[in-house]
């Protein structure tokens, strides 16, 4: 079998020697991802950033682009007729396409050869195409800086109404920034992509990959698994999916309704349906939150972009705070306003009513009910707005996917694909079954398993939890995974607050954790209080940026670990319990006056208390457990008394103040 893989191929570590990157071009942010074994990850730039405005200047004098992403956008304002943005409305297109465009658009667009539209700057007339091309020209080195090899190949997104002129005008703009565009790819099929949506009915085909769900199906020594390479069952292939995209972006919505099936050579989708606007976006939200901050808009363009600024940047922290203060200058005085969710949802409700009736025609022109979808997928920074995603899974009658972010998934998604067309097939950790443990934090440090390695998927678990303090009304859910007792030797998938739970004491609030693992493997952790109703919810995708290999060491450490693990478990438990003693007995002590409990006794328990704090405070390689536990036992024992003098005392009456 000459081409069979070797265990070395299976193993080598993926080079990144021609790789073929992931562009997502956007109206408003564009960005760059590359995918290994390890699955899709974004490249940030010199800035830290990974998100690049697509926004460039132009030099009105040599016709040259001087400035773009952050820079080219911060100095908008001075320079309005030189500063282009939203240029993908321009691709592809000509005048009479984009009259409406027009009036939102700062420059200057005139008719081109052929009937297209053009940017004027200065003297000088541009293609859409080279404006784009200077983003995908700053998206590669940053690419290439970050890889440390020449990037000559990328996949990029269009929309999925893009016509046959808009999607060659974008090869032509990766041409003209030195890339071979292997692939245009429509934007919602690269977010299903992204999660992994079509992945799973892979045939095995010959190459440098095992055979999907073979290895970890068991919990085995996973060095004896080394070598199936070639063997394992064929995958069971899975049926079409059906999938809505909900995109809200900076300018444009969108929804599609596709299906996606896979065949030998990957994932292929059928768009049944797209709708949208292609004027209503989070810009819309910002002029709104302008209009309510300062009702008469200030007169100086710098004014206007700082307030504009201001709007978004409050618009932003809304999507996390309840409230935003904003300070802006507006008619030579500052004002100032304090804005709230309800603020913001009372101003994304009518735009959110548009993008909705925009899913009913799409639904019906697909032929499709909200019913007959697989998943509901958010794509696009203003869908991170927890109003829009409240009404769009109630729309749907589903929680659509968030587990990456909205802002992030096409580009990952590219890149998934342009790993799929380099021949690299994503290593991607097993789908029938959960892979590493998943659990949360519990006091201490110890981590609660609530589904174990090895579980089959679909998977759901519950857990009850309670506070340990008095009167927190807020409680820190991180959700972790592995084979480790300890959070610091698992890996944090997230973390999320459950807050707004009303002030009761410590042990009361009955706190219900579930987790759901649905048929694609992405994980949902709901928190809820049931006292009060309040509930939090986070997603994510459990073996993200994880590769097989990683998930085999996990598991074997698991194994290696397991005895020094379970020490480690107990004493967190152990200190935690002689904590709560410790505090209830010494409020025991503190009720009883001299004349109702005997000096010698009351020393007695006094000394059996600190035994046991001298194990509680000692380092845990000091410490035996099973003598820390039978110091508990001990002051257990010696406490009985204490307690009986206490409920003695309490039925004898109300206490008295201790005044006097
Ligand atoms: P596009 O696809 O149009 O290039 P993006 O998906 O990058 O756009 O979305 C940009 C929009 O998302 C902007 O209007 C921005 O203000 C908005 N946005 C980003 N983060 C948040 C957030 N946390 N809350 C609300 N809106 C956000
Ligand atoms: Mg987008």
């Amino acid at each position: 079998m000459p081409d069979a893989p070797t265990d070395s191929d299976v193993h080598a570590p993926v080079t990144a020697s021609d790789p073929i990157v992931g562009i997502d071009l956007g109206t408003t942010n564009s960005l760059v991802a590359h995918c290994t074994a390890a699955g899709p990850r974004l490249i940030a730039g010199p800035d830290g950033r990974t998100s690049l405005p697509s926004v460039v200047r132009i030099d009105p004098a040599t016709g040259s682009p001087v400035a773009v992403g952050h820079a080219a956008r911060d100095a908008a304002a001075d320079h309005p007729a030189d500063t282009i943005a939203s240029f993908k409305r321009l691709m592809g297109r000509g005048l009479a396409d984009v009259a409406d465009d027009l009036d939102t658009l700062a420059y200057a667009v005139v008719e081109g050869p052929h009937d297209t539209a053009r940017v004027k700057v200065g003297d000088h007339v541009l293609s859409p195409q080279e404006i784009s091309a200077a983003v995908l020209a700053e998206l590669r080195r940053r690419a290439e800086a970050d890889l440390g090899v020449p990037v000559a190949r990328a996949v990029i997104t269009v929309p999925a109404y893009f016509d046959d002129a808009q999607r060659q005008a974008t090869r032509d703009a990766g041409r003209l920034a030195g890339l071979d565009v292997r692939r245009i790819v429509n934007e919602p099929t690269a977010a299903a992509l992204a999660y992994g949506l079509g992945e799973r009915s892979a045939a095995p085909t010959t190459g440098p990959q095992r055979a999907g769900g073979v290895s970890l199906n068991v919990k085995v020594n996973p060095a004896a698994c080394a070598d199936d390479a070639t063997g394992g069952d064929a995958p069971t292939s899975s049926p079409t999916q059906t999938i809505a995209v909900y995109d809200l972006g900076g300018g444009t919505f969108d929804v599609s309704i596709l299906k996606l099936r896979q065949t030998d050579h990957g994932a292929v989708d059928q768009v049944l349906a797209t709708d949208g606007d292609t004027r209503l976006g989070g810009d819309d939200l910002d002029r709104a939150m302008m209009d309510r901050i300062a009702p008469t808009p200030p007169a100086s363009p710098a004014d206007r972009q700082a307030l504009r600024r201001c709007a978004e940047d409050a618009k932003i922290r809304l999507s996390t705070e309840d409230t935003a203060e904003v300070a802006v200058a507006a008619g030579g005085k500052t004002v100032r306003v304090t804005l709230t969710r309800a603020d913001l949802d009372a101003l994304a409700d009518p735009l959110i009513d548009r993008t909705l009736a925009a899913c009913t025609r799409a639904l019906k022109n697909a032929g499709v009910t909200a019913a007959d979808l697989d998943r509901v997928i958010l794509v696009g920074g203003s869908t991170r707005i927890p109003r829009v995603r409240e009404r769009v899974a109630e729309f749907f009658g589903t929680t659509p996917y968030t587990a990456l972010n909205p802002d992030e998934v096409v580009a990952l998604g590219a890149a998934v694909q342009g790993a799929t067309l380099a021949g690299l097939r994503r290593d991607s950790v097993l789908l029938d079954v959960i892979p590493l443990s998943l659990g949360i934090e519990t006091m201490g440090g110890a981590v609660a398993k609530l589904i174990v390695a090895n579980t089959a998927i679909p998977a759901r678990a519950t857990e009850r939890f309670s506070t340990y303090a008095d009167g927190q009304t807020k409680v820190k859910i991180h959700v972790l995974q592995g084979e480790r007792e300890l959070v610091e030797d698992c890996r944090t998938l997230a973390t999320f607050d459950l807050t707004g739970i009303p002030p009761m004491p410590a042990g009361l609030p009955k706190l219900v954790v579930t987790f759901l693992v649905d048929a694609n493997g992405i994980l949902s952790v709901q928190a809820r209080e049931e006292r009060s109703g309040r509930r939090a919810h986070v997603q994510v995708v459990p073996h993200h940026g994880l590769t097989r290999d990683e998930v085999a060491q996990m598991e074997a450490d698991g194994f290696t670990h397991a005895r020094e693990d379970m020490r480690r478990h107990r004493l967190i438990d152990l200190r935690l319990n002689a904590r709560l003693d410790i505090r209830n007995i010494t409020r025991q002590l503190e009720r009883l006056g001299p004349d109702e409990l005997e000096p010698d006794y009351r020393t007695q328990v006094e000394a059996d208390v600190a035994a046991v704090r001298a194990f509680v405070d000692a380092d845990d390689d000091a410490v035996d457990p099973d003598a820390f536990q039978a110091a508990m036992e001990a002051m257990d024992r010696g406490t009985l008394r204490l307690a009986e003098v206490n409920i003695a005392k309490t039925l004898k009456g109300p206490e008295r103040g201790n005044a006097g």
